[in-house]
């Protein structure tokens, strides 16, 4: 494998210096893809210290070395429409085709489904597929009463990790929901979800981290 490894840096360093800046960007996508070259991780291993794991079904999602490969830019809002149970269940079930990162419960639990370096299936848009992060919420579109506080609450501390891990601006440009998704026929989180509260929550939150990272 080491030798592999070096015979292809080889190849790629002779190619850079003449194919220029936005081939050196293909090349660092095609670079992962090579058996050995991905960040190494851990099984098990969370992006929000919060989270609990269970992994996604492989062709749920796509692996990734973000943000390497991809930046991060956008936080993508989606809402289940069934338990948080059911999401888990079809989110492995690799026929489904599509996965959030996150899954956060009523209760305010965090279920980790996949890791932020990798590009989730959950926006059903490709570009905006490498460049975001999914959260699911437990609930129905049509029930405000599945928006609980606690779900609010740890839903925006969860974003502001991401925002602050990317170093993005928690505004609605950069953290939005699934119906605002260029081509989306999906209409979560939809009119109940709060996002005057929750973008608040988040900037608030975001103001804690600083505060804590300055001491
Ligand atoms: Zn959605």
């Amino acid at each position: 494998m080491a030798r592999r490894r070096f015979l292809i840096a080889g190849t790629a360093t002779v190619g850079l210096g003449v194919l220029g800046v936005a081939t050196q960007q293909e090349l660092k996508r095609w670079w992962w893809r090579m058996p050995g070259n991905s960040t190494p991780r851990m099984e098990g291993q969370v992006d929000d210290s919060r989270a609990r794991w269970v992994a996604a079904a492989d062709a749920n999602l796509r692996r990734g070395d973000r943000p390497a490969d991809y930046g991060i830019d956008r936080v993508i809002v989606h809402v289940t429409q069934g338990s948080a149970a059911a999401a888990v269940k079809v989110f492995r079930n690799p026929e489904h085709r599509a996965a959030a990162h996150y899954i956060v419960c009523q209760d305010g639990q965090i279920i980790q489904m996949i890791r932020e370096l990798d590009v989730a299936f959950h926006a059903a848009n490709r570009e905006y597929n490498e460049r975001s992060i999914g959260i699911e919420h437990e609930g129905w579109i049509d029930k405000p009463q599945d928006f609980t506080d606690e779900m609010y609450r740890s839903s925006a501390k969860l974003t502001a990790g991401i925002c602050t891990r990317y170093k993005f601006p928690a505004d609605r440009e950069h953290v939005i929901g699934h119906n605002e998704v260029p081509g989306a026929d999906h209409t979560d989180p939809g009119r109940h979800w709060d996002w005057d509260k929750y973008m608040r929550m988040v900037r608030a939150q975001m103001k804690v981290e600083s505060t804590l990272r300055k001491r």
